[in-house]
Parts: structure tokens; sequence; C-alpha cells
């Protein structure tokens, strides 16, 4: 089996991924920095000549928030004032920090000392056919 492993370096080819339950960044071969959402272009060293690497799915939590009010795809999971669900920004094990859902935590205990806690990536799928769409998160391990 052939990697595809040119997919342009754009949002429908990482939720493409998301899909696949693959968590893929782009990697800087020049300088080493790891890119989340991917980039096609190194800010740090600008590099032209990123690929795709697919990461580990280990990191931690380094902020969160309870969301009580939420967008609409979010409503309709069942998702409102007596039922929260938290997001957060996760710093993966290669570096590169992405937003996500958390799950695995009580919404309505927020605890400060979640900050740190080691996460394992897992893959939402929502929907059917066309409709189907699949969510990052991250749960507590
Ligand atoms: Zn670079």
């Amino acid at each position: 089996m052939s990697e595809p492993t040119t997919r342009p370096f754009t949002a429908a080819s990482f939720n493409q991924y998301l899909a696949e339950h693959k968590l893929m960044g782009t990697r800087c071969p020049t300088c080493g920095a790891t890119y989340l959402p991917p980039r096609a272009i190194c800010p740090a060293c600008h590099g032209d000549a990123l690929e795709w690497v697919e990461l580990s799915g280990r990191g931690k939590l380094a902020a969160f928030t309870s969301i009580y009010v939420g967008p609409s795809a979010m409503v309709a999971e069942g998702y409102d004032r007596n039922n929260p669900y938290v997001s957060g920004i996760v710093e993966t094990e290669e570096g590169a920090k992405i937003s996500a859902r958390i799950v695995g935590v009580d919404a309505k205990r927020p605890d400060v000392a979640w900050i740190g806690a080691p996460l394992t990536v897992t893959f939402l799928d929502r929907g059917e056919g066309e409709a189907k769409s699949t969510v990052l998160a991250f749960a507590a391990s």
C-alpha cells in the first residue's frame, strides 16, 4: 500500500486524515519543527520542503475551558448549560499545539490540576455518509 504523502497541506487534507483516524501534521526537515494544523511553509526557517508526519497521539493539556454555550453542532450533540463539554489546547509530544475536545474529564468540575495531564488522541466520528465528520479529541489517560 502506497502511503498518500502527497496530499496538499490544507485543512481539508488534515480533516481527511482525521476521518482515517490519523493525527497528521507537517514536519520541516530543515529545522525539525512540527506543525499542527499542517503548514506548507515553515514559519521558523521559511523552508518549503515540509512533509506529512503521523504524530504519536500523545501529549499533555496546556490550557482548557468548560463550554456551557457551544456552537450549534455541539448543541445538536446535546451539550448545553446543564451538560457542558471541555475544549482545550493540547501540546503534543512533538511540540506542536492544537485545540481539541477533551474527553474523560468532568466538565462540571474543571480542575487546574488537569494542566499538564497526559492525554492520548481519540477520534469522535459524527454523522453518516456525506455528513460524516471526525472530531479531534484527546482523552485523559
Ligand atoms: Zn523549518
